[in-house]
Parts: structure tokens; sequence; C-alpha cells
């Protein structure tokens, strides 16, 4: 029987020092919707706990970040529990980080029993998230993501984002199902809408996401009105009753039903050709129609998906491609020069 590692006072200290800085961002980010770090320095740190906890996995808290999803539901919103889940996604930062991820995920799949996986490729958009949960087709609640669990209840605000159909089209629509996609603001109507707030001799909104996330978490909808909202949706939780046996396949019925779907995504059979759709997004990334911070790649099969499974955080049929942060928000800076 092996003694039990005893960690050092100081080595402790120093992860949950760390551990509180990774906090100290996260809430500045998901509940003030200010961060006061760019999304780079805070993967960075992230990292840097991730590879401290690798190291010394006996010092690992229940409560660390890298356990749970980030978020928290404030006072200013009444909790929604969601029916299932919602997780984030593990991050890569770089082609080979991916392609190692890609050929263990191919190994999972054979080794479960399931035929090659296809690949839903498509965009990392940047706002936030939004569960909206349809019963007999008729939208009647939608939350933030929160911590996974609980999320805010945002539905008033949500109900102002044209976008986003109060009645489903069509028919047979399921009991109840929840729609997962994000809420963004367009890089037009985001640049438009600063010119307005500077010609008013107002300050700016500073990006995209923030934005987003914080016109969708006004307290007075009236506000949130005002604000150029879209949504595109990119999965689905509880879905009791729907036959469909892929996520593609329920892109196009979402589609069908009046959801507004990406036009960007592809369905993918190999790691090449899911390297040449980052390459070519990295190079037209700007002019898209929204902002985004890199590729998710997912396995396209529920069933794959669900042999799969998830960890308490991310799914592991699911990865983020981070494309290398140099090119970051060049267009604040000009807003900045021109006030
Ligand atoms: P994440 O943003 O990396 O990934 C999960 C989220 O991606 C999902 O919840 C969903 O909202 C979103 N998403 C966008 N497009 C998607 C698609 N096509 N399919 C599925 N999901 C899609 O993870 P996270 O845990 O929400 O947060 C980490 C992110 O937030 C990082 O980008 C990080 O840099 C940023 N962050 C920044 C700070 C800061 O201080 N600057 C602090 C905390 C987090």
């Amino acid at each position: 029987v092996g003694e039990a590692i005893v960690p050092s006072e100081s080595l402790r200290e120093e992860y949950d020092a760390l551990a509180d800085e990774v906090r100290h961002h996260r809430a500045l980010y998901y509940n003030q919707d200010a961060p006061e770090i760019s999304d780079a320095e805070y993967d960075a740190l992230y990292r840097r706990l991730e590879e401290f906890e690798a190291l010394h996995p006996e010092l690992i808290a229940n409560d660390s970040p890298t356990q749970e999803v980030g978020g928290e539901v404030t006072a200013a919103f009444a909790p929604v529990e969601h029916l299932a889940r919602m997780y984030s996604l593990e991050d890569v930062f770089s082609l080979d980080e991916l392609e190692a991820w890609v050929r263990r995920a191919e190994a999972s799949v054979a080794a479960a029993g399931f035929p090659a996986a296809a690949w839903l490729t498509e965009l990392k958009i940047d706002g936030l998230a939004v569960n909206l949960l349809y019963r007999n087709g008729e939208l009647v609640r939608a939350a933030t993501r929160g911590d996974g669990r609980t999320g805010e209840d945002v539905t008033h605000n949500v109900l102002t984002i044209k976008d986003i159909p109060t009645r489903l089209e069509g028919e047979g629509h399921p009991e109840e199902v929840e729609i997962r996609g994000e809420v963004y603001i367009p890089t037009k109507a985001f640049n438009e809408f600063n010119e307005a707030l500077i010609a008013e001799g107002k300050a700016p909104l500073a990006n995209p996401r923030n934005a987003a996330a914080g016109s969708l978490r006004q307290k007075d909808p009236a506000e949130t009105a005002k604000r150029p909202l879209s949504m595109f949706v990119h999965g689905i939780g509880a879905r009791a009753g729907l036959s469909t046996a892929s996520q593609s396949e329920t892109y196009d019925l979402l589609k069908a039903w009046g959801l507004p779907t990406s036009p960007y995504y592809e369905v993918l059979d190999t790691y090449e050709e899911v390297l040449a759709f980052i390459e070519r997004f990295g190079e037209k990334r700007h002019s898209l129609i929204h902002e985004i911070d890199g590729i998710v790649v997912k396995v396209d099969d529920f069933a794959t998906q669900r042999a799969l499974g998830h960890t308490s955080r991310v799914p592991r049929w699911a990865v983020a491609f981070k494309y290398p942060p140099e090119e970051v928000h060049t267009q604040l800076l000009d807003i900045q020069v021109n006030v």
C-alpha cells in the first residue's frame, strides 16, 4: 500500500493562488462581462493551472476551474435549472494538439465499436451560450449557461431577439426540446452601433463578445431590444421524442423549424479536410458576419457522441481549436483612435 503523497505547504499555496487568479478573471468575464485581461492571457493562465494539476494531481480541488463549467448565476436573474447539462469545450492551441486529439478520438470511436466518425466542423462564435426551451413548438424559457447545471433566466431579453422564433414553424414538434446556440453581435452591426454611440458622445462598447453578453444580461429588456443581437444554433440538450441521428441532421430539422443555423458548417470525413477548413477560415476570419475565436470539431453521429460521453466540464466528442491570438481586436484599436 503506497503512502499518501502529502503536498508541501508552499506548493499548495502556489496552487491555491493560481486557481484563485483564474477564478477572479472568470468572475469578471462571466458575471460582470468586463474582463481585465485578454482571452489569450486568460487561456495561458488556465493552461498553467492545467499543467500544475497534471504535475500534482493530488492537489486538484473539486471546485477547481478545470473541473467545472465557468460561470455562475448572479442574483440579478432568477435561476433556471437546465433539463440537460450544458458543457464547455476542450481547447487546443496548435495543429499538433488538434491532430493528437482527433487521433485519440478516432481510437476511442473504434474501441467503442463504432464506424469512423464524420466531423461536423463549424465556427466557434464569439458570443455567449443560451439555452432555449420549446414546449410543443412554443418558446417558454431562455437561460444563460451559468455553471452548466443552472443558468440565469433571460427569457424577456431573448424575446427581443428577432432571429429567435417564439413559435417554431412546421409540425410534429417534441413536447420538450432544449435548443442551444450562441448569441452574438454581427461585426457590421457592432461597428455601426459603436459609431452611433461615439456620435452621441458616449463611450463605445469594448468588443462584440462582451457587448453581446452585457446586452443579453440587461435587467431591462427594453435596453436589450436596442442592441443588435443575433443567434446561431450549435447544439441540442433535452430532446425526448426527437428522432434525428446526428448533429447535422438535427441542424436541417432546426432550420426547417425556422431556427437560425450557421451558413458555415461542414461535415468532413478526415482530419486533412478539417485542417483545410481551419486554414480557409483562418484566412477569412475577419471578413465573416461575426467574430470567431476558433473552430469547433464535433463527432456528428449522436450514438457515437453518447458512447464517448463527457467529463465534468467538457464533452469527449468535441474540441475547440483556437487561432493564435495576434489578430485580436484591431477593430477596437481603430475605434479608440477615432474617439
Ligand atoms: P469556450 O468559450 O472556450 O467554449 C465553450 C463555449 O463555446 C460554449 O459554451 C459555447 O457558448 C461556445 N461556442 C461557440 N461556438 C460554438 C459552437 N459552434 N459549438 C459549440 N459551442 C460553441 O469555453 P468557456 O469555458 O465558455 O470559456 C472560455 C473562454 O472564455 C475562452 O475563450 C477564454 O479565453 C474566455 N475567457 C476569458 C476571460 C478573460 O478574462 N479574458 C475569462 C474567462 C474566460
